[in-house]
């Protein structure tokens, strides 16, 4: 497959200096894919040369439990970009996602996913949408921090930072900007997750002020999903959280008539990967017959990334002018569909020409790779104060009990607050209802609390034989509180 790049190449393309890319095909049907759009990125003279990398399956085989083999690692980042097709994790414990491990480990920390319907040509419910989802890509419940706590309870930890939060919304607005879009929404669960969410929320707020020339809205995930569903056409760029994005993302791919169609472009400041949105299809993988077109735009947002706009339009008008002649996989079309090869020479037959109905594609020469520098914290950092500890007991105790247990080794001055058991209280009041676990968090306050008080208060517990399973300090930041109250407190 590499070798359709090896061959002799004409004169023209030898002058001019080739961007040098890593390239990862992929597994399931990657490989197919990758061959595909070898073959039209050839046909079309992108100036790149690919330096084969292996990651996925092979190498979790051989032992690298994140899929990434040490040499991969070396091409990826001295060329800062890589192409690469889908890659399956392996299920089970002990395997990191590739995906999420480049995503982090290079920061790269814009995904977007632009997805636009091409009716009448590809069947939609939606013939106006074009939408850009723009995905916080390194935290969320991403950073991967789980934790088995108990018989009954596994916890999974989400990390928003402010900077993160930063660099993601002001990448959104600045995106909307350089490519002329009108609005940026922002979607959020803050009315349940007040401190994470509402923080991505309240710097969408502060940075959205910066650009006055855009439109704004917030709207809760749960309903922003389902309107995204039904009316895409009113939306134009969306900014989320990263789990909230990754889900919106393929919905509002499937709806513009395939997975297959959509690209991602995995954005850091100094490195980048380009992919499609959707997985390696195991279900088709090794028939020929995969849609290569997410891949296909991905490439040409690369070209575009690299400063070669000329080829990114050339190959997606041609492919634009495929779509329309009715030539298509067989995701999008029953009748007469193309092998994933067949249509990546039905493209290359088109190189040149142009839609005659779908509007032609444009990537602006003078479109610079958006970067976005996080500032260094300045200022007097806020006030951080003490005011309790969250403690985390196993116990299949009825809540009563446990309270009278507790309330032996509370120490003068302190004041054990409340239990909750899933977040809900369930002492000093609580309701005969409500669902137990063996897991209770026990809060407890004090005027003079400090480490040492929670040291003593770890001790005492000991000594009254209650399992503790984790604890969590309660701040005040410039005398706000910073935590959560029990549900029903
Ligand atoms: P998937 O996206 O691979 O497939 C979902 C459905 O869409 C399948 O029916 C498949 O046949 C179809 N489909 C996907 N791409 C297509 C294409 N190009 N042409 C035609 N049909 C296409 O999702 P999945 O089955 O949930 O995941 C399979 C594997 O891929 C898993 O191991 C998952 O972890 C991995 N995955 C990888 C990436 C990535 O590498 N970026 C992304 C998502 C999932």
């Amino acid at each position: 497959m590499i070798n359709e790049l090896s061959r002799p190449a004409p004169v023209a393309y030898l002058r001019r200096t080739r961007t040098p890319i890593a390239l990862a095909q992929g597994d399931g049907i990657g490989p197919e894919i990758t061959q595909a759009v070898l073959h039209i990125l050839d046909a079309a003279q992108a100036q790149v040369s690919f330096t084969p990398v292996k990651i996925g399956l092979e190498s979790y085989n051989a032992g690298a439990s994140n899929g990434i083999a040490p040499e991969a690692w070396e091409a990826i980042r001295s060329t800062g970009i890589l192409l690469k097709g889908p890659v399956t994790t392996p299920q089970g414990g002990g395997f990191k996602s590739v995906n999420v491990t480049l995503r982090k480990a290079l920061g790269l920390y814009a995904n977007v996913r632009p997805v636009q319907s091409f009716a009448p040509y590809i069947s939609t419910l939606h013939p106006e949408m074009n939408v850009v989802v723009i995905r916080e890509n390194e935290e969320d419940v991403y950073a991967g921090i789980e934790h088995r706590q108990s018989e009954d309870v596994y916890q999974c930890l989400k990390l928003i930072t402010r900077p993160g939060c930063e660099r993601i919304v002001r990448y959104a607005f600045e995106y909307a900007k350089q490519n002329g879009r009108k609005k940026v929404t922002c979607m959020t669960k803050d009315n349940i997750m007040k401190m994470t969410d509402g923080l991505f929320h309240r710097v969408f707020d502060e940075i959205g002020a910066d650009y006055p020339q855009i439109q704004k809205e917030h709207m809760i995930i749960d309903i922003g999903m389902a309107k995204v569903a039904t009316q895409p056409e009113r939306f134009d760029v969306i900014v989320t959280p990263n789990l909230y994005g990754d889900i919106l993302s393929d919905v509002v791919a499937e709806i513009s008539g395939s997975v297959g169609l959509a690209p991602s472009a995995n954005i850091g400041n100094e490195m980048s990967v380009f992919e499609a949105i959707h997985g390696s299809a195991p279900d088709i993988a090794g028939k020929g017959i995969a849609n290569p077109s997410g891949m296909l735009l991905a490439s040409t947002m690369m070209l575009q990334h690299i400063g070669q706009s000329e080829t990114a339009s050339l190959i997606h008008n041609a492919w634009l002018r495929t779509i329309e002649d009715g030539q298509q996989t067989g995701d999008l079309t029953q009748t007469n569909p193309l092998s994933t090869m067949e249509f990546a020479r039905a493209v290359c037959d088109r190189l040149g020409e142009m839609p005659r109905r779908l509007p032609a594609a444009i990537y602006p020469a003078d479109a610079k790779p958006i970067k976005v520098e996080t500032k260094p914290v300045s200022g007097i950092p806020p006030r951080r104060n003490l005011e309790g500890v969250d403690i985390f007991i196993s116990s299949r105790m009825q809540p009563m009990d446990l309270a009278k247990r507790l309330q032996t080794i509370v120490p003068q001055g302190s004041e054990l607050k409340m239990i909750s058991n899933r977040g809900v209280v369930v002492w000093p009041s609580g309701l005969p209802e409500t669902h137990l676990v063996d897991h209770y968090r026990c809060r407890f306050t004090s005027k003079s609390a400090s480490q040492l008080w929670v040291v003593n208060l770890l001790i005492a517990l000991n000594r009254i034989q209650l399992d503790v399973i984790k604890t969590e300090n309660l701040y005040a930041f410039d005398g706000k509180m910073a935590y959560s109250a029990g549900q029903g407190q």
